[in-house]
């Protein structure tokens, strides 16, 4: 039996998620605002064959769900053929994407064959010209037609994801949630996280669940959705009669440490065992001199260590990663 990765508190990670660009086809004003990320050099990101080697140690480790974001990680070239790659590794039980839609709808056929069978997408209103001041692009159609072309292909479930925010959209709201009437899609109302040098300006236009649930009960009562253990930090809902879901994803006001079975790997090699904390462990400088599997297993170990029994974005300053490079 391998050893897994269990950390002091007793929680099982078996969940990495795989950041593969800190680059990006839009600039959401909550993430990437226009000019103010700088990008890393291409020579700072993780090559595929890197990637897929930490992911394959990785899974030897006991990791079996892996998550592929960025930046935009469908921006990044040769990602249908890394996605094949990645689905067909040794002990992969589970391979999803978070992606912010725009190049969905040409390529869902790729991403079918790759092997992807849910994706996350990323989409905070349903009025073109309010995504345009949002993300910079005026892109909302093609994300639109590239949702509908998802779930005409059979990509299930389709989960939605809409960062809530006082004055940008807080007014949409229901309209999104009412989005899991008509269709068979998780509508997941995530609270904004202070991150990287976007916290600044917008942190006082978070909304926290308990207001955020307000706005979606208008339509009706919601239902708790029976969980499993595979379930992500999501509560999840149903409207009456509805053909999808609601999640709420409260990472501040009711943060789901106990339960996080995540580590994630970011587009600069780094592996951090908390979103919401700046440590950090380099894979990459060793990788690049030339370590053993077994190198790259202890410093897995060695993240699993550090990882905090629950974030402490209360009392301690913004967290200084950027959201981009570390994948969400
Ligand atoms: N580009 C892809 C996308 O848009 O889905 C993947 C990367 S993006 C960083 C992953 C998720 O993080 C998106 O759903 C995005 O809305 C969310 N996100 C970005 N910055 C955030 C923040 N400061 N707080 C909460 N969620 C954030």
């Amino acid at each position: 039996m391998t050893a897994q990765l269990i950390d002091k508190y007793h929680r099982n990670l078996n969940y990495l998620r795989v950041s593969i660009t800190d680059r990006c086809n839009l600039e959401c004003v909550y993430c990437r605002p226009g000019g103010l990320i700088p990008i890393l050099p291409h020579a700072e990101i993780l090559t595929y064959e890197e990637i897929l080697r930490i992911v394959g140690v990785g899974l030897g480790l006991g990791i079996s769900k892996v998550r592929i974001t960025g930046g935009e990680p469908l921006v990044r070239r040769g990602v249908f053929d890394f996605l094949q790659k990645v689905a067909q590794l040794e002990g992969i039980r589970d391979l999803s994407l978070t992606t912010n839609g725009v190049m969905l709808r040409d390529n869902i056929e790729r991403i079918r064959t790759a092997g992807i069978r849910r994706i996350n997408v990323s989409l905070d209103t349903l009025d073109p010209r309010r995504y345009h001041r949002i993300t910079g692009r005026n892109c909302f159609d093609r994300v639109w037609q590239g949702i509908e072309e998802a779930h005409a292909a059979g990509i299930s479930p389709i989960k939605i994801n809409v960062v809530a925010l006082r004055g940008v959209n807080d007014d949409e709201l229901t309209d999104m949630a009412a989005l899991s009437l008509k269709y068979p899609f998780h509508i997941r109302f995530i609270e904004y996280m202070p991150m990287g040098m976007a916290a600044r300006r917008e942190k006082e236009k978070t909304m926290l669940t308990p207001e955020i649930r307000r706005h979606v009960e208008t339509l009706g009562e919601l239902s708790p959705v029976h969980r499993d253990a595979s379930d992500g930090p999501a509560e999840r809902f149903r409207l009456e009669g509805a053909k999808g879901e609601i999640g709420f994803i409260s990472a501040i006001s009711q943060h789901f440490c106990r339960q996080c079975n995540r580590l994630r790997l970011t587009a600069s090699g780094q592996l951090r065992s908390c979103l919401l904390s700046d440590r950090q462990v380099d894979l990459k400088t060793p990788l690049r001199a030339g370590c053993s599997d077994d190198d790259i297993a202890a410093i897995f170990f060695e993240a699993v260590r550090h990882k905090p029994s629950a974030h402490r974005l209360a009392s301690q300053q913004n967290v200084k990663g950027q959201m981009s490079a570390i994948g969400g």
